[in-house]
């Protein structure tokens, strides 16, 4: 019974995360969400049903359009299988408390959704952000890490990259990120409370120079604008699904 509980919630992860797909792709062009139908971006189509089921769909149509063969983005199977992978750790971590499996779903679907615009689009929309801000301020009013941290969060959140960022512009004259990363940070300071500011920092920066720079040096760039969002995304999620408390770590750690 417990397996058939896990699977149902795996394939409601995965249709989610094609829902998930159609709000990255559609709010930074502007474009409703209930209608017109999914269509190809590129010959216009409308994609029918058994081209839309989540990765399988890709992967019967070896990642192209049916209809004009044009390259469908390795970003849907794989914003559908982490979507997947979310709800499984949700499910096993925090049911069945109700007000955490909520908070957990909101949390990280603004996630999934920040890292594929900014991905995409090198964009972190306030209209995400905003309310993330005050979701997780309300959130904790009743919800570890309590109100006091999920405020000092928010603040510290925005205030540390800010600082950087002029810190940043006034040695080299180069924006280092933008007013997005900022609001982003604060919404991660305000669900996961200030004590874990640090941890994402520390994570996403790490992760961001593993991928950056192989990136750099295959493309011969020396200032490659990196998406941090992705990675701020994917720190906060590691540290939220798994319940990774990285200062407990490094005491017990310690001799
Ligand atoms: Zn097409």
């Amino acid at each position: 019974m417990e397996v058939a509980v896990r699977v149902f919630v795996f394939l409601f992860g995965l249709a989610w995360g094609s829902f998930l797909n159609v709000v990255i792709y559609r709010v930074p062009e502007g474009i409703s969400l209930l209608k017109p139908r999914s269509f190809c971006p590129v010959c216009g189509n409308p994609i029918k049903w058994y081209d839309n089921i989540p990765v399988l769909s890709y992967i019967l149509l070896r990642g192209r359009c049916r209809y004009c063969g044009a390259t469908i983005p390795i970003r849907y199977p794989l914003v559908e299988l982490w979507t997947g992978l979310t709800f499984l750790l949700l499910w096993a971590n925090f049911s069945p408390h109700v007000p955490e499996l909520l908070r957990g779903l909101i949390f990280t679907s603004l996630l999934i959704v920040l890292a594929g615009i900014d991905a995409t689009k090198m964009l972190l929309p306030d209209i995400f952000t905003l309310p993330g801000i005050l979701t997780g301020v309300l959130f904790s009013l009743f919800l570890r890490p309590g109100i006091k941290s999920s405020l000092l969060g928010a603040a510290l959140g925005y205030g540390s990259l800010w600082l950087f960022y002029k810190l940043f512009l006034l040695a080299t004259g180069k924006e280092g990120m933008g007013f997005g990363d900022f609001k982003m940070f604060a919404m991660v300071g305000a669900f996961l409370g200030v004590e874990n500011l640090i941890p994402v920092l520390l994570i996403s920066s790490l992760t961001g120079v593993l991928v950056g720079l192989p990136m750099m040096i295959i493309k011969k760039k020396r200032d490659l604008a990196l998406p941090f969002g992705v990675f701020m995304a994917l720190a906060s999620w590691l540290i939220y699904v798994f319940k990774i408390d990285l200062i407990e770590v490094s005491l017990r750690l310690m001799p």
